[in-house]
């Protein structure tokens, strides 16, 4: 397969996932984007098939391709993991009531949970940190990766960086039962470092799933590394607040991480502005 193919191949299913647009590419990648049709600012969510048919199949030899490193602002050969059909027939179901999604997000946390496809992750997890919350949530909560107390617990959010997040939810009108939580990774990267484009991308379909399942109608991305590997695009967090994108059905919003406000305490007051930004969006105001 040619790298133009491949860029066109992999430009295609990220629109067909709902990225309405991908700002920084290489030049291949340029030329390709050109004759790719935008997507429309609020489409409808793609359905399993259509996800299905644009990933490669589980007979199928991984595909190579040259995309833009999310973050780290340079390009990178990543391999398109074999989609697993498991996941997409739960995906297929499209489970409706709060029951059937229950199950599905379950059936779903047990195929993540054997997962290896990143070695480095697989072999030094304590445990895979799924998701957790209202199966039928109005709002996801994304993430960057577990840390240390999220591998310990497998729970995502539940370090300083949570409890601060907890602290942000009290402040506003929302309950944490009210919403769902995951991240981009299921497994903690070592160190705390942020996620590799390649682990990002053998994640993907885990994360597009539980959307699928979940069916937020908003997205709020704690930070740039949620935000850039959802929307593929490098911009600052701080150009990215206090407006929506359109990923699917769902509008997301971006805002500072909690673990960046732990290190800037004056980066509180934006995230603050953020969230009643949201809530007045929402038509609640915050405490
Ligand atoms: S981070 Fe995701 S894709 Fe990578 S091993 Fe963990 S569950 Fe699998």
């Amino acid at each position: 397969m040619t790298g133009k193919r491949a860029v066109a191949q992999l430009l295609q299913h990220l629109q067909s996932v709902g990225v309405s647009h991908v700002p920084r590419v290489t030049p291949i990648a340029r030329r390709v984007a050109s004759a790719v049709k935008p997507a429309a600012s609020r489409q409808a969510p793609p359905t399993a098939a259509q996800r299905q048919s644009a990933v490669a199949r589980p007979d199928e030899a991984p595909q190579r391709a040259r995309l833009p490193s999310a973050g780290a602002g340079r390009d990178q050969d990543l391999a398109v993991p074999a989609a697993l059909p498991e996941v997409a027939a739960l995906v297929q179901q499209s489970p409706s009531s709060r029951a059937e999604r229950e199950q599905a997000l379950c059936a779903l946390q047990g195929i993540v949970a054997a997962c290896a496809r990143c070695e480095q992750l697989a072999s030094r997890r304590t445990q895979t940190v799924f998701g957790v919350g209202n199966p039928e949530a109005r709002i996801m909560f994304l993430g960057e990766a577990p840390g240390r107390e999220e591998d310990e617990q497998g729970e995502p959010f539940v370090g300083p960086a949570g409890q601060l997040l907890n602290r942000i939810i009290t402040a506003t009108k929302l309950r944490r039962e009210d919403l769902y939580i995951c991240n981009i990774l299921r497994c903690r990267p070592p160190g705390n470092r942020n996620p590799l484009p390649q682990e990002a991308l053998n994640c993907r379909e885990f994360l597009q799933a539980q959307i699928d399942v979940v069916r937020p109608e908003y997205i709020v991305c704690w930070g740039g590394v949620a935000a850039h590997n959802l929307l593929n695009v490098q911009t600052p967090v701080s150009r990215m607040r206090q407006q929506f994108f359109q990923y699917g059905s769902a509008q997301v919003l971006v805002t500072y991480h909690p673990s960046y406000l732990l290190r800037n305490a004056e980066a509180k007051k934006l995230v603050w502005e953020d969230m009643q930004f949201f809530m007045q969006h929402l038509g609640m105001q915050a405490n």
